[in-house]
């Protein structure tokens, strides 16, 4: 990247798992990094480039000083809650959240005139579609209040970009795993209750067992479908993103998947054999909100950023996930 490509950018949510991945690359090309946090479920150490503003997203006044302290020339906004049962049981957590607090961020984004923008949505806004790989123009139709509140949040950033001159990159993520695979970071989520966390939980013996949520699903094995992507191959799309909107790319709608998926059955099985631990599973009913199989179609992106996956391979991602655990697991004990 050259010199005049380097960019002050503002990072929300960059103490979490998926920001703290982008702000190393982001530090590591050489911008300059603002993360806005309220470390709810972030960590402060897991912020390697740039400086951290604590605060909420809620609070206007608190955003509207940062950005009057900055001039940013871009805002990449991950802080969100992304946990699909709870957005059943806690809807308006969401709404306000991840809804509210983005019609925060865009008014602030609107008002000191952000040229660029890079949203984390999901492919949880395309519900449960009626085909087998899912691309970027499949119908939106969201069965949870997550995939609900991100593609209104999408909504408002299209319609703000149509009245203005912002650029937008929105990022469809399909299941994201793995860490650093230096184990400098990783996900430390209190309470995980993503699949490939859950189960590293158990062989690191921070849990006796887990579930396997429903296993009546139309698929080779009856348990569900998702497309898992490395956190790294995801971090590396973002900054794809910004270099080709600040080369007047303009905007655009990727989804963040490899295009192929595997079981929660086989995902467990691939737990148990890189690690040679066994941990009890046990088979009960389905989970609130789940659809069969979520694939990704990657085309877009590939052709458009130029976007090629290096991890794209089950054990890496695995691998990478239980050398985090370890290491995650002795950092707390020490
Ligand atoms: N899952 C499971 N046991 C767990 C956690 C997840 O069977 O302890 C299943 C879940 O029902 C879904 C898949 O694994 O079918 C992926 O769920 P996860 O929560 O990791 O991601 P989501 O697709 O909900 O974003």
């Amino acid at each position: 990247m050259q010199k005049d490509d380097k960019m002050k950018v503002l990072v929300t949510g960059g103490a979490g798992y998926i920001g703290s991945h982008v702000v190393r690359q982001l530090g590591e090309a050489g911008h300059d990094i603002v993360v806005i946090d309220n470390l709810s479920t972030g960590h402060e150490w897991a912020i390697t480039y740039g400086r951290l503003e604590k605060g909420d997203l809620a609070d206007v006044d608190f955003i509207d000083r940062v950005f009057s302290k900055e001039n940013f020339e871009a805002v990449l906004h991950f802080a969100a809650n992304i946990v699909v049962p709870e957005s059943v049981s806690n809807p308006l957590k969401y709404y306000g959240n991840n809804t509210r607090n983005t019609l925060n961020l865009l008014t602030m984004i609107q008002k000191h005139k952000i040229p660029y923008l890079v949203f984390s949505s999901t492919a949880a806004v395309y519900g449960m579609p009626d085909v087998k790989e899912i691309a970027e123009d499949t119908p939106l139709n969201p069965i949870n209040p997550y995939g609900a509140s991100k593609m209104m949040s999408e909504r408002m950033i299209q319609d703000l970009a149509f009245a203005t001159g912002l650029n937008y990159t929105i990022l469809r993520y399909f299941n994201v795993a793995g860490a650093d695979l230096k184990s400098r970071i990783g996900q430390a989520t209190p309470e995980a209750t993503h699949l490939i966390k859950v189960a590293c939980e158990c062989v690191q013996g921070i849990r006796s067992g887990m579930k396997v949520f429903g296993t009546d699903y139309a698929t080779r094995d009856g348990t569900c479908i998702r497309d898992y992507i490395h956190v790294d191959d995801l971090a590396s799309a973002h900054i794809a993103a910004l270099d080709h909107m600040k080369k007047g790319g303009g905007s655009n709608i990727f989804n963040c998947g490899y295009g192929r998926g595997f079981t929660v059955k086989e995902v467990i099985e691939t737990v148990k054999r890189l690690s040679g631990k066994d941990f009890p599973v046990e088979e009960t009913v389905r989970r609130d909100g789940d659809p069969d199989a979520l694939t990704a179609r990657n085309e877009r992106i590939r052709t458009t950023l130029g976007w090629t996956p290096q991890y794209d391979n089950l054990d890496t991602i695995v691998k990478s996930a239980l050398d985090w655990e370890a290491e995650w697991q002795r950092r707390k004990s020490v």
